[in-house]
């Protein structure tokens, strides 16, 4: 069955836990390199791809202020940490020959770029993968809230969510085996029951604007370019 939409621009959202394989903190680089590959593959179809990459591998804003840290501070110390994993998922897909770019909210011209709309716009166009780094620059906000705000401004058409799972479930499908996968669920039902999409920051901005979000598992090999070739199982949270 041909896929009801033909995909030209997407954002890719993972985790910064979804970097470090097996180890519990930190990059596993055979991790980022596989990543990297599944991201080549649905490159090489056209496709004009922005990635936002969590930090969470590394520094959460919350469980520093949780052990006394000052909560701004902190969060500039999570931004900087989705900086390093932007960093090593560039190092990756140019090892496989894709371009890319890192643009940072908060600028640091020796490491990457500085976030400028419309030169990031540029970039896609060349087909080069932009990775947008250091979330929104702000704290008290997430990498979700970050790549719903980059894919409004990107004009993608929807928002890949890579997480363990292949969609968003009633319950914990790891804990209980009678867990039903939504084929597609409403942005308001998400937020009523809480069903861990994404924080609801990023929900509403998501609903606020008819973006998509499509949540599938960064774990099955194919399965980012399988879903946008129309195969696959995910959720698709839309209105
Ligand atoms: N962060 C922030 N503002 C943003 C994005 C991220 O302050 O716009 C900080 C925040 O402290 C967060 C950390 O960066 O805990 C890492 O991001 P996140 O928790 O979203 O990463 P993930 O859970 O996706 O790995």
């Amino acid at each position: 069955e041909a896929p009801a939409v033909t995909y030209n621009r997407v954002m890719l959202k993972i985790s910064g836990e979804a970097l470090m394989g097996d180890q519990g903190y930190g990059l596993n680089p055979p991790t980022v390199q596989r990543i990297a590959q599944e991201v080549k593959s649905v490159h090489d179809l056209g496709v004009e791809i922005c990635m936002v990459i969590g930090g969470g591998n590394i520094f959460r804003g919350l469980a520093g202020s949780a052990q006394g840290m000052e909560r701004t501070t902190a969060d500039y110390m999570g931004m900087l940490a989705t900086v390093m994993n932007a960093l090593a998922m560039q190092s990756a897909l140019e090892q496989l020959g894709v371009f890319t770019r890192v643009i940072s909210a908060i600028p640091m011209d020796q490491v990457c770029e500085p976030y400028i709309r419309r030169r990031a716009v540029r970039h896609l166009e060349k087909k080069r993968v932009c990775i947008f780094a250091a979330g929104t620059g702000n704290p008290y906000f997430t990498t979700d809230t970050a790549a719903t705000l980059r894919a409004n401004e990107m004009a993608c058409q929807a928002v890949f969510k890579g997480t363990k799972v292949d969609g968003v479930y009633d319950k914990d499908p790891k804990k209980h085996a009678d867990a039903k996968r939504y084929d597609s669920v409403g942005y308001d039902e998400v937020l009523e029951k809480n069903l861990g999409v994404m924080d609801a920051t990023a929900i509403a901005l998501a609903r606020d604007n008819k973006l998509p979000i499509i949540v599938f598992s960064l774990d099955e090999p194919g399965g980012f370019r399988g879903i946008l070739a129309g195969k696959g199982t995910y959720t698709k949270v839309q209105g």
